[in-house]
């Protein structure tokens, strides 16, 4: 379990009466790229959030790195828990690195300002080598001549690669992606999944929850396929994608593919 990156077991979330996510379980190990698709509303962003604190379960547990989220073990017994401070949950958010369907980069500042925030608020970083840091990581997304640029002043998919950047400053453990491409225009969406591909081949954990089924089939080691707020179906991509087993993955890869 400790050499897992992230683990997930019984998870459940509810919206009022609604439960839009219905026992999850899922094992993520070093290295691994792991698609999640399925139709909106199936609970895929919340099933990230959750992994992030964004959202707090109602039953299951989460380990990232064999912690427990959100909360620690209290006595001996395996049920008796403790939620964290806020302080440890800080620290456990810092390890995972998150990027949105729209790109949140703070609008007054440059791009190298935008991954430095972190690094120097958070993390308290030197000002100097924050932004050492920062241009590796903006050369290693492509954008080494925009480093002085604001977000106006770049594309959707620019910006999309400046919030990878910022993500990876905070050096995380896992990257979790929330239709990373969905908000950009057609022609923008291949950059950002060049960068994502170099990401996954460097060695870094990754989720991605995508309707690129190019990139899924290509990158990931892993697909998972959910609905209701369930995972139906979950295989390698060359499985998943020539056969799948279930009805429910079928229909939706036909509206898809
Ligand atoms: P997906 O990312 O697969 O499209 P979501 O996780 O965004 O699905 O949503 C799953 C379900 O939960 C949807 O029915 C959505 O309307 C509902 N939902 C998501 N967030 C909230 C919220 N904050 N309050 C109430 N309902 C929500
Ligand atoms: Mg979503």
């Amino acid at each position: 379990m400790t050499d897992l990156v992230l683990r997930a077991r019984g998870v459940r979330k509810k919206f009022g009466d609604i439960e839009v996510l219905r026992g999850i379980d899922l094992e993520v190990r070093p290295g691994e790229v792991l698609c999640v698709i399925g139709p909106s509303g199936s609970g895929k962003s919340t099933l990230l959030r959750c992994f992030n604190h964004l959202e707090r379960i109602d039953a299951g547990r989460i380990w990232v790195n064999g912690e427990l989220i959100g909360y620690e073990q209290h006595g001996a017994s395996e049920g008796t828990l403790r939620e964290r401070r806020p302080r440890d949950v800080r620290r456990q958010r810092e390890r995972i690195g998150m990027v949105f369907q729209r790109f949140h980069l703070f609008p007054h500042r440059t791009a190298v300002q935008n991954v430095m925030e972190g690094p120097v608020t958070v993390k308290g970083l030197k000002w100097a080598h924050a932004q050492r840091q920062a241009s590796e990581l903006l050369d290693r997304v492509g954008l080494a001549d925009r480093a002085d640029h604001y977000p106006a002043q770049l594309s959707g998919g620019q910006q999309q690669r400046v919030a990878i950047a910022r993500a990876l400053a905070m050096e995380p453990t896992l990257m979790l992606f929330d239709e990373p491409t969905s908000a950009l225009d057609p022609e923008l969406v291949g950059e950002v999944l060049g960068v994502m591909r170099d990401l996954a081949r460097s060695g870094m954990t990754m989720i991605v929850v995508t309707h690129e089924m190019g990139f899924a089939r290509e990158v990931a080691d892993r697909v998972i396929f959910m609905d209701e707020g369930a995972v139906v179906e979950a295989g390698r991509p060359d499985e998943l994608f020539t056969q799948p087993r279930h009805e429910r993955t079928q229909a939706f890869l036909s509206t898809v593919l």
